[in-house]
Order: C-alpha cells, then structure tokens, then sequence
C-alpha cells in the first residue's frame, strides 16, 4: 500500500501557509545570517585597542543606516541596536559604560575585540537548508525562513479527496428523523479526519442502495486522488460497491483485515487514484481511517514514513482482542501522577456506538488478552 501512495506534486506557496505543509526541496537560507556585522547594543562602535584611552565620537549610525567611512585610530560613531558596525570598528562600548562630554568618550573599562558584535554568519550561511525535503514545516522553521529571506516555499500538494456514503437508510445530519431511517455521519467524519490530516475534500451526496446509482456515483468520484466510500462493502444483497467499483476498473490490492472494528476494509486503486471503501458502522470508518486512510494521506503529501499516530498508554483494566482481531476499544486516554497515559475502555464496545466514541479520547490498540498496566499502543482524536 505505502508504494502506491507516492508523493503528489509540488506546488510552491507562500510561506505564511507553509507550516504543517511538507517540503518538496530543500528549502535554503537566501542570505547570511545576521547578513552582516551588526551591534548587539545601544552604545559605540570603537576599536578595542583604544578604549583604554579618552575616544572621539565622529557620528552616528541607527540600525537601517550604513556608515561606509572606515574609523581611525581613537574615533568612535554612536550606534543603536541592528545598526551596521562601521568598518574598522571591532567592539561596542555599551551607553551604559561610557561617558560623554561633548565628542570625547571615555570607557568604564576596556572591551574586548568583539564585545557585543554579531557576526555575519554566525547563525546560519547563506544555502543552509532549513527545512528538509520530506519533512513537514514547522512554525519555527517558518520563522527561520522569514529572516533568511525566503518568501516562498516548494511543497507536496495536497490531496483531494472525495468522500461518498452509501446506504438508502442515511439521513443527512442535521435533517427531522425518518421511520426506518438513521443520521449519516461518515461523510462528515470522514470530511473532519481527512481535512486534519492535511487533505482538500470535496464531499458527495448520499448514494442509495442501488446498482446504477452506485456506478454513477463511483465514476464520478474516481476524479479525485483519492476516493473514501463508507458502506456496502459487505456481501449483504443490497451491497454494490465493489461490483461498482470492479466494474469501473478499480483493481482491488485487498479486501477485509484482521481488524475489530473494520474487518470489511476494501482497498484498490485506478491508475493514481486510490480507493478506500470502508464499512459503514462509523466506529469502523474511524478505525480504519486512523490506521490505513491517514498514513496513506501523509505519505501522498511527502512523509515518506507516515504511519499511524500511536502513542504509548497503559491499561487501566484488563482487556482482549475480540475473536483474534487486532482490537481498537473506544477509551479514557489519561494522564497519570507521571504524565502517562492510561487507558480505561469504555463500558460498552461496538462499531455501531457513537454514543461510547463521543466519550472518549480515541482508541487503545489490544492483540492479546492483556492484564491491568500493560503497555499498549493508543490512537488520540
Ligand atoms: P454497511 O457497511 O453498509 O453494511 O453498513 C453497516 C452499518 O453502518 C449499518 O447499520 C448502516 O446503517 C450503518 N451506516 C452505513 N453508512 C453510514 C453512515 N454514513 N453514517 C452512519 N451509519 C452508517
Ligand atoms: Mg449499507
């Protein structure tokens, strides 16, 4: 699966929408930096060698300004923080250790070749790289990049993804309950997920349980990156989506996993475009978004090894996986007396729970039957 999911194409944006966003190339500091010489302080640029006798102030330099004119032997030019050491210049003699009558300068004490002096260069040269191709960007290398100059960014381009439900008996959200009918809220799970994992999601109406509907739908769909459909991947007699979806050309790379909630995972692909149908029961639609949709996502925008975003807990109670099934139970995430996450699954597990999943954090992962305080992977929401 992760080889089908190779990076999209880059894009170059602004780099004030950079953040979060992974990089294409290498992105470089376009100058030195401090890009030249510069005074750390209020005070005098001097030549340290003569601070041990009375100096003579020839001018000033604010920060934005240049004085170009070397200094001689016992001169001195006022300087304010930022400013360009003039030339000739090695030290600042700080307001705070010096006295003035008239243009005569006196130091409290002598300074050292390079007191309160920021180099050029010191902190990064000009082509450092910043942020690293395949790496996400963060906010501070944002910050980096804006004072080395640089405006704009090479990142992968998001994914589109389109979002699909099935089912006759869905309602949307938000609409008056129906007889024999439920709200559908994969699509907007789906929508949220996708959208914080860095994805465009274009949203499409509801599909009934019908053959034909099912096919146009699903063609319709195939234009994106990447294609969620939720429901009707089981064998019930009013299941369409894979006979769809074969019939539309997506090849199928496999069908079911090891998985509680999920099992009925379908995955394949036409030419670029990936496809995920997942089951209908929306505890199964987050599961396998978290473990499968996600990384794939991330790994289609430049991380190279994106996988799911587990994070260590422990059980507070004893739990199993259900019938051999690598088992995601809806839980408490948290923290103990030492920051560690623990675990309490809720009361009640099933796929069809909404109810336990609103009340939870996310999902601790169990392979085993596994006794109170054992270490196990947990995925937060
Ligand atoms: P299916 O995978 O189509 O067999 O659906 C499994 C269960 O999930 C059924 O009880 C459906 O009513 C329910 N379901 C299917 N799609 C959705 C949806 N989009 N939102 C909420 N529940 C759904
Ligand atoms: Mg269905």
């Amino acid at each position: 699966m992760a080889a089908l999911a190779a990076p999209l194409d880059a894009e170059r944006i602004a780099l004030a929408a950079a953040a979060g966003r992974v990089a294409a190339e290498d992105a470089r500091s376009a100058v030195d930096l401090p890009p030249f010489d510069r005074s750390a302080m209020d005070g005098y640029a001097v030549r340290a060698a003569d601070t041990g006798a009375p100096m003579r102030i020839v001018g000033e330099v604010a920060a934005g300004d240049v004085w170009s004119r070397a200094i001689g032997a016992g001169e001195a030019v006022g300087i304010t923080t930022g400013a360009a050491l003039p030339p000739g210049a090695d030290a600042i003699l700080r307001v705070e250790d010096a006295t003035v009558e008239g243009d005569a300068l006196r130091a409290a004490a002598p300074v050292e070749p390079g007191f309160h002096v920021r180099y050029a260069g010191e902190d990064v040269a000009r082509g450092d790289v910043l942020s690293a191709a395949g790496s996400p960007i963060t906010l501070q290398a944002v910050m980096g990049l804006a004072s080395a100059g640089v405006g704009e960014v090479a990142v992968v381009r998001r994914p589109v993804v389109g979002v699909m439900a099935t089912g006759t008996e869905l309602l949307e959200v938000g609409a008056p309950p129906e007889p024999g009918r439920i709200h559908e809220s994969n699509r907007l799970t789906l929508e949220l997920l996708a959208r914080r994992a860095g994805a465009e999601v274009v949203v499409h109406p509801v599909v009934p349980d019908a053959r034909d509907a099912t096919r146009a739908a699903i063609e319709q769909g195939l234009g994106s990156d990447v294609l969620l459909i939720t429901g009707g991947v089981s064998v019930g007699p009013h299941d369409h989506v894979k006979p769809a979806l074969e019939a539309a050309g997506v090849q199928e790379i496999f069908w079911r996993v090891r998985l509680k909630p999920g099992k009925p995972l379908w995955f394949g692909r036409r030419d670029r475009t990936l496809v995920f149908g997942l089951p209908g029961n929306p505890l199964s639609t987050v599961a396998c978004f978290m473990l499968f949709v996600e990384p794939a996502l991330r790994r289609l925008q430049g991380e190279p090894d994106a996988a799911p975003a587990f994070v260590p807990a422990r059980l507070a109670v004893p739990a199993r996986a259900a019938d051999g099934r690598t088992t995601l139970l809806t839980s408490r995430l948290e923290r103990d007396a030492d920051g560690l996450l623990v675990a309490t699954p809720t009361e009640h597990q099933g796929s069809h729970l909404t109810g336990a999943l609103a009340a939870s954090d996310g999902f601790a992962v169990v392979d085993s039957a596994l006794p109170a305080g054992a270490r196990v992977d947990a995925l937060l929401l």
